[in-house]
C-alpha cells in the first residue's frame, strides 16, 4: 500500500471513528434505545402470555394442528404467532431461584426486574416497581388485563397489583379499587379470601368500575360507555378458571379466550391515544401440572386462536403496523417433550406422543415471537426482563 493511499484510508478510518463517536453521544448509552428509535414507537402493546407454555407445549399443538403438513413453500406449517417476524428465546429465573415462579416471572415480564418467587411486582426488599400497565397508564394510554384463570392469580396480579406474596390475595383484590391500573381486568374466576361476591360489587360502585359476570358478559361493550372501567369474572362453577377448551360443556355461558378477549380490544380502542393489554392463558400451566398433555394443546391453540383474531383486529381497526404484538410464556411448566411417535407419520389432529418430568416448573427457556415497532429487541437469547424494555421504549 502506498504512503498516500493509506493516509487517506487512515482519515477515512477517522472519519468512521468520529461518525460512530457521534452517534453513540446522539444515542446515549442505551443501545437498545437507539435500535428503538430506529424502528419508531408504537401507539398500542399486546402482550400474550401462555402460562407455562415452553418449547414444547407450543410445538406439540402444532403438531397436533398440523401434523407433518408444509405450505405450498415446503415450509412446516406455523401457528399464528409463529409467523411472526421476530423470534427469540428467553431466560426465566428468579432472583433467588433458577426455576421460577409466575409471580417473579411475570414481575420480570411486567416491571424488567428480577424479584424472589412468590412476589408480585416488587422488589427482593418489598419496594414496589413500576409496572409497564402504570408507565402505559401515565403516558394516556388504556389499559387491560384479562387472564383464563382467577383475575387475582400471580400473573394478571404483576400487571395491576404489587405485594410482598401471591397468597395475600385479600390485599392483591384491594388494590383493584383503592388505585386503580387498568380500564379492563377480567378473568375466569377470582380468589376471594375474605372479599364476598357483594363486597367486590360495593366496593366496585364506589370506585365507579361496572362489575361483570357471566350472566351479563354479552352485554358489557354496550353497557360500557365513556370512561367507566370494567371488572368481570366469568366462573360458573366457581373453579377459578374459564372452563378447559377441551372440556367446555354445551351451552356453558363462561366466555372464551377469545370472547373475553374480543371484548377487551373493543373497550379499549375507544381510547384515542392507544391502549396497553395483557392476556394470559392461565389454564395451560394448570394442564401442564396435572400432566394433561390434551388440556395443555387444547389452551395452547386457544391462545392461538385468541392472537390470530387479534391480528384480524388490529387489521380492520388499522392498527397492525402502530401495534407491537408479542407472544410469550412466563416459563415452563411440566418437563414436557416429545419423544414420539417413531416410524409413524403424523396427520393433523393427531396427538403427539407426549411425556413429562415434573408435576411443577423448569429451567426450561422459552420462545417469544415479536412484530411491530420495537420487536426487533426480542430477537435471539435474552433474559425475560427484555420484554419489559421493549415493551417500555415502544410506548415512549
Ligand atoms: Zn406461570
Amino acid at each position: 500500500m502506498s504512503t498516500k493511499s493509506h493516509t487517506r484510508l487512515c482519515r477515512f478510518a477517522a472519519l468512521i471513528v468520529v461518525a460512530a463517536v457521534t452517534a453513540t453521544a446522539i444515542a446515549g448509552p442505551s443501545s437498545a434505545k437507539a435500535k428503538q428509535a430506529k424502528q419508531g414507537r408504537a401507539k398500542n402493546v399486546i402482550l400474550f402470555i401462555g402460562d407455562g407454555m415452553g418449547p414444547a407445549q407450543v410445538e406439540a399443538s402444532a403438531f397436533k394442528a398440523f401434523g407433518q403438513k408444509r405450505d405450498e413453500k415446503g415450509n412446516p406449517m406455523k401457528l399464528s404467532f409463529e409467523q411472526f417476524p421476530v423470534m427469540g428465546y428467553l431466560t426465566t429465573f428468579a432472583a433467588n431461584s433458577f426455576v421460577s415462579d409466575s409471580a417473579a416471572a411475570g414481575s420480570a415480564l411486567a416491571c424488567g426486574k428480577k424479584t424472589d418467587n412468590g412476589m408480585i411486582s416488587v422488589l427482593p426488599d418489598g419496594k414496589p416497581m413500576r409496572s409497564i400497565s402504570e408507565i402505559a397508564r401515565a403516558k394516556g394510554r388504556a389499559v387491560g388485563v384479562l387472564s383464563s384463570v382467577a383475575l387475582n392469580d400471580a400473573t394478571p396480579s404483576c400487571f395491576y397489583a404489587h405485594c410482598g406474596s401471591r397468597g395475600n390475595q385479600d390485599a392483591i383484590t384491594s388494590q383493584i379499587f383503592d388505585a386503580p391500573v387498568a380500564d379492563v381486568l377480567m378473568g375466569g374466576g377470582i380468589v376471594r379470601k375474605t372479599w364476598t361476591d357483594d363486597k367486590i360489587r360495593t366496593e366496585a360502585e364506589k370506585a365507579g368500575i361496572k362489575f361483570f359476570t357471566c350472566g351479563n358478559f354479552s352485554q358489557i361493550t354496550s353497557a360500557s360507555t365513556g370512561d367507566a372501567k370494567v371488572l368481570g369474572y366469568f366462573d360458573a362453577n366457581d373453579n377459578k378458571q374459564l372452563e378447559f377448551e377441551t372440556s367446555r360443556t354445551a351451552g356453558s355461558n363462561e366466555p372464551s379466550l377469545v370472547q373475553m378477549t374480543a371484548v377487551a380490544l373493543d373497550l379499549l380502542k375507544r381510547n384515542p391515544k392507544g391502549f396497553f393489554l395483557m392476556a394470559e392463558s392461565g389454564s395451560i400451566d394448570w394442564a401442564c401440572h396435572r400432566n394433561n398433555a390434551p388440556q395443555a394443546i387444547g389452551e395452547a391453540l386457544e391462545l392461538d386462536r385468541t392472537v390470530a383474531q387479534t391480528l384480524e383486529f388490529l387489521a380492520r381497526e388499522k392498527m397492525l403496523d402502530s401495534t407491537l404484538v408479542i407472544v410469550t410464556a412466563d416459563h415452563e411448566t411440566g418437563g414436557m417433550t416429545i419423544p414420539g411417535p417413531y416410524k409413524k407419520i403424523l396427520s393433523a389432529g393427531d396427538m403427539p406422543d407426549v411425556q413429562f418430568s415434573t408435576k411443577g416448573h423448569t429451567g426450561m427457556p422459552v420462545f417469544v415471537w415479536a412484530r411491530g415497532p420495537g420487536s426487533e429487541l426480542l430477537r435471539g437469547k435474552n433474559d425475560n426482563t427484555a420484554v419489559f424494555d421493549a415493551m417500555a421504549a415502544a410506548l415512549e
